[in-house]
């Protein structure tokens, strides 16, 4: 009886197994034709001072619509596109699309002074980024420092001394570099003092209880506190809520991003905004 039981649960198991797999190898082979077919595009979320609710910049964010026109998000397909290493063609898309935009922009007048762009450790890890990242300047035609790149602690802490010295190289083009997901990643801060950091990006799991929870208050104050005295630029993602800004402003935090202001956009729903105010709260724009 037992036995029998056992094997169907084994069964059940495999069966699972299977069809994991089996949609895993679809999603692979479905975002290979979706590179081809050109069916990613790049979104836009404005980047905003407190002082005084200005749009200075902009975070790319890659999203992939379908051909039955269905959008996806980055959390359902980059995380195999970075265990296949499709997030080195990928990456390259997103990196071109925000370089060429920002030409764009600047051509246009739009006093949008940079986009951030998230890079992958991938990306990083292939031999030739800081070349890559070389030739997408000079093919748009954007001067180095209206890019940011955007990496992750966990980036830093595992860095060999080859992702190191390519970091280096980058931020020694002219490009900025901030830390993403801020707080979440590992204890050892000793990177701050390592690496050329221009920004640090507060998690937005800090910023989602705010002002009511006293701890997250706690740690967003110190991760400004810090972030200030070592002359960093600080911001808070994932800002939803007038009291929410409110704290930030309150505390001394100079940059935010979030739903309050607007959701990532397509790019002329982004430039829009720009002529647009969001209301008595909203954003204003002006250049960095
Ligand atoms: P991230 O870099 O931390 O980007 C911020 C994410 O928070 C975005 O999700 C954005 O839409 C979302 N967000 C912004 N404001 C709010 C808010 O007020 N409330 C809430 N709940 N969420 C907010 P998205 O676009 O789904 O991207 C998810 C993650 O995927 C990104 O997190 C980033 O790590 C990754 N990603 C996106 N685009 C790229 C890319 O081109 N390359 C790579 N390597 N990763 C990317
Ligand atoms: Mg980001
Ligand atoms: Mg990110
Ligand atoms: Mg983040």
């Amino acid at each position: 009886q037992a036995k029998s039981r056992g094997g169907r649960t084994y069964a059940f198991y495999t069966d699972a197994l299977t069809r994991d797999a089996r949609a895993r190898v679809e999603l692979v082979a479905n975002l290979r034709r979706a590179l081809a077919e050109h069916e990613f595009t790049v979104h836009y979320q404005p980047i905003v001072r407190l002082e005084d609710q200005t749009i200075v910049g902009a975070e790319a964010l890659v999203r992939w619509i379908t051909p039955e026109g269905e959008m996806i998000g980055p959390d359902r397909f980059i995380p195999v596109a970075e265990e296949t290493g499709l997030i080195v063609p990928l990456g390259d898309f997103v990196l071109a699309t925000a370089c060429t935009q920002m030409a764009r922009w600047r051509t246009a007048g739009l006093p949008c002074a940079f986009v951030a762009v998230n890079i992958s450790a991938g990306q990083l890890n292939a031999t030739d980024i800081c070349a890559k990242t070389e030739a997408a300047l000079a093919a748009a035609g954007v001067p180095a420092d209206s890019i940011e790149f955007e990496i992750t602690e966990s980036m830093l802490f595992g860095a060999d001394s080859g992702a190191e010295s390519k970091l280096k190289r980058i931020a020694e083009l002219g490009v900025r570099i901030a830390i993403d997901d801020f707080g979440t990643g590992y204890s050892s801060l000793a990177y701050l003092k390592r690496f050329p950091i221009s920004r640090l990006k507060i998690d937005q799991s800090f910023v989602r209880d705010l002002p009511a929870s006293a701890v997250d208050g706690e740690l967003v104050r110190a991760m400004i506190a810090m972030a200030r005295a070592l002359d960093i630029e600080i911001l808070a993602e994932g800002v939803e809520e007038a009291a929410q800004m409110a704290f930030l402003v309150a505390n001394g935090c100079t940059f935010g991003q979030g739903y309050f202001w607007s959701r990532p956009l397509p790019p002329e729903r982004f430039e829009a905004l720009f002529s647009n105010a969001f209301g008595a709260a909203g954003a204003k724009s002006a250049s960095r």
